[in-house]
């Protein structure tokens, strides 16, 4: 039998190995992105046609190729970024592997200007389907120019299986995206057809935050920050009220590359714990700065997936990361602390707002296995979290009590000036005083910039689920006995589930025995439940809270606060009298997350001077 084994030509062996690196526009896009990001680019634009079927341009002021470099650049494995296989657990550029140019010069015409400083003339090469058609020098910019037309021309079978226009498109942009959000030193504009889609000035992250996401996006940001020996973490989370329905704004990057990994997410997420209501998702851009030896990026061909030597360690680095990022700036949207003006006197918080918070950030752990200093890790952030919260809500009533809610802002002044101030503002000039309850039901409390609208359901009972975290489950538990035993008859189903749990809560401070055939007698409740709860109401909570519970695999002691909360908070439709406004709201500050109940109800609502305002101009 003859040999019948050839060596593929390069054209045909380019053409497959384009098959795994370009597998749509928006992965050549991608690749030429990345190109000018690694030559030292300040500005790179990004022209399409077509959703980048007819066209993609990449126009980049970085350090160009010579005349040879850029003839070699299109050969396969032609790379000036590795040299040996040492320096790939090094690696400080995006790409490495050399395919890029080879790959997409297999699947589309593509012409490529470039000039180093250097040369007087620049190099213009044209190539087709791998074939180079013509090599000539040019004038042109220092930097490099690569159009890329028709791709996938000689390859009508990717062609025809290339989405609609808008989907492309949509491959696209969320590839610009990560890339612009990487680079935020870097000038990015996209083109398509004859719309500018995005102009980015070079700036901060935040503002490049802004400038992708639209200007509504400064207020969402809280920064997120730990330095720690493994990982370094920055960046910005969004505040919980501004999480979305559809997924999209989540961004990952290890070393400053983009990566995808639903563990991590798992950990933001479980950051955001009770915060967010079911179903939402926050926007999240977070960097992670590793020593590349600790991780392996050669994973997958388009590098969004990368492999770490621990990953359960940045896990918890990750959630505590942002635990302490949303604790500490429990603050609403409308309050950007860093912009504060002039401040006169601050505002003294009454010695109820010393209330203890849960620490419960901290004690948590996926492998279930010490994998970092939890105390230490306590030490650093819990204590910090507690004061500094307080703080943060200090600074919201500053301002305040020197008046003018209304003077402070030049435009109403105008306005304010005809009134009788007297008549207009509540005559005590005490701002957490000036709270007051409506309709029995929620609290209006002035702020520096507008005011809070509380609920004060929600509010009790966020502040008792966290005094109830901190006392429930230490041997010490109390149980207070009740004056008159109560018995509960109870369905079967309902009578079985209490049965399941009653060694454990009785533990927890409950006196609560089986009396019969499917009826329960209780006789004492956690002492810390005060007198307005009936135990018919806590058993009948306890009940609800364990049912969900199979769905939501919460533990039992999470089951009881959520009970105990709910049967003893204030309910809507009681009348509060000052003293008591001023509590709640105290208190309700004092928690580590006072947005929202446990149940992730929103706790109060802000309004803004600003929006209100405009609610009156026609
Ligand atoms: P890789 O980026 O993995 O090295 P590519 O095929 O993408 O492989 O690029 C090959 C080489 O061409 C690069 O290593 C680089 O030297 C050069 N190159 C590509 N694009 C540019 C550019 N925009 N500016 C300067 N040099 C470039
Ligand atoms: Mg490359």
């Amino acid at each position: 039998m003859p040999d019948i084994i050839q060596l593929l030509p390069d054209a045909i062996a380019n053409q497959i190995a384009a098959g795994e690196v370009i597998q749509r526009p928006a992965s050549a896009v991608k690749e030429l992105l990345e190109n000018a990001i690694d030559a030292g680019a300040t500005e790179i634009q990004l022209v399409l046609k077509e959703a980048g079927k007819l066209l993609i341009q990449v126009i980049d002021n970085g350090k160009g190729m010579s005349e040879t470099d850029a003839r070699m650049s299109f050969e396969r494995h032609a790379t000036s970024k590795i040299k040996n296989a040492a320096d790939l657990f090094a690696l400080t550029t995006m790409g490495f592997r050399g395919e890029a140019l080879a790959s997409i010069a297999a699947i589309a015409q593509v012409e490529l200007k470039t000039r180093t400083e250097g040369q007087e003339l620049g190099t213009k090469i044209v190539i087709e389907g791998s074939k180079v058609i013509s090599q000539e020098p040019c004038q042109c910019q220092v930097g490099t120019n690569l159009s890329l037309r028709n791709l996938f021309y000689n390859v009508p079978a990717r062609r025809n299986f290339l989405k609609s226009n808008s989907v492309e498109n949509r491959h696209i942009v969320d590839e610009f995206t990560r890339i612009a959000l990487a680079n935020p030193q870097i000038y990015f504009s996209l083109h398509h057809n004859t719309n500018e889609l995005f102009h980015l000035s070079p700036g901060n992250l935040r503002q490049r935050i802004v400038g992708v996401f639209g200007p509504t996006g400064n207020k969402k940001l809280v920064p997120i920050s730990e330095d720690t020996d493994v990982v370094k973490i920055s960046g910005y989370v969004s505040k919980p009220e501004f999480a979305k329905r559809t997924r999209g704004e989540q961004f990952f990057f290890v070393n400053n590359r983009f990566i995808k990994s639903g563990y991590l997410h798992h950990a933001l997420m479980n950051a955001y714990e009770d915060l967010l209501p079911e179903g939402t998702f926050p926007l999240y851009v977070i960097f992670m700065e590793l020593d590349p030896k600790i991780i392996d990026v050669n994973v997958h061909p388009t590098k969004q997936e990368i492999k770490f030597e621990d990953e359960k360690i940045i896990y918890n680095y990750l959630r505590v990361a942002a635990r302490h990022a949303l604790g500490q700036y429990s603050i609403t949207p409308t309050l950007d602390f860093e912009q504060d003006p002039q401040v006169s006197k601050a505002y003294q918080h009454g010695e109820s707002a010393q209330q203890k918070m849960p620490s419960t950030a901290m004690n948590w752990d996926p492998a279930g296995k010490k994998t970092f200093d939890v105390a230490q890790t306590k030490k650093e952030f819990g204590n910090s979290a507690e004061s500094s919260n307080i703080k943060n809500w200090e600074k919201l009533y500053k301002g305040l009590d020197s008046l003018p809610t209304i003077q402070n802002n030049n435009e109403i002044t105008t306005i304010s000036s005809q009134w009788n101030q007297e008549e207009v503002l509540p005559q005590d000039n005490d701002p957490v005083k000036r709270a007051f309850q409506i309709h029995n039901s929620y609290i209006i409390s002035p702020i520096k910039s507008g005011y809070l609208l509380i609920d004060q359901q929600a509010a009790h009972e966020r502040i008792l689920h966290d005094k109830f975290v901190q006392q429930l489950g230490h041997q010490d538990q109390h149980t207070q006995a009740l004056l008159f035993p109560i018995n509960i008859p109870l369905s079967v189903q309902d009578s079985q589930m209490l049965k399941s749990i009653l060694p454990d809560i009785n533990q927890m401070g409950f006196d609560v025995k089986e009396f019969s055939a499917n009826t329960f007698v209780v006789q004492g409740l956690p002492a810390e439940c005060g007198d307005n709860v009936s135990a018919e109401q806590i058993i009948e909570s306890l009940l609800e809270q364990q049912r969900n519970s199979q769905e939501l695999q919460t533990d039992i002691k999470t089951n009881i606060v959520g009970a105990l909360a709910k049967s003893a908070a204030i309910k809507r439709g009681t009348k509060l009298d000052t003293q008591e406004v001023q509590t709640l709201i105290d208190q309700l500050f004092a928690c580590e997350m006072p947005y929202a109940n446990p149940w992730g109800k929103k706790c109060f609502i802000v309004y803004d001077l600003e929006d209100l305002k405009k609610q009156f101009e026609v």
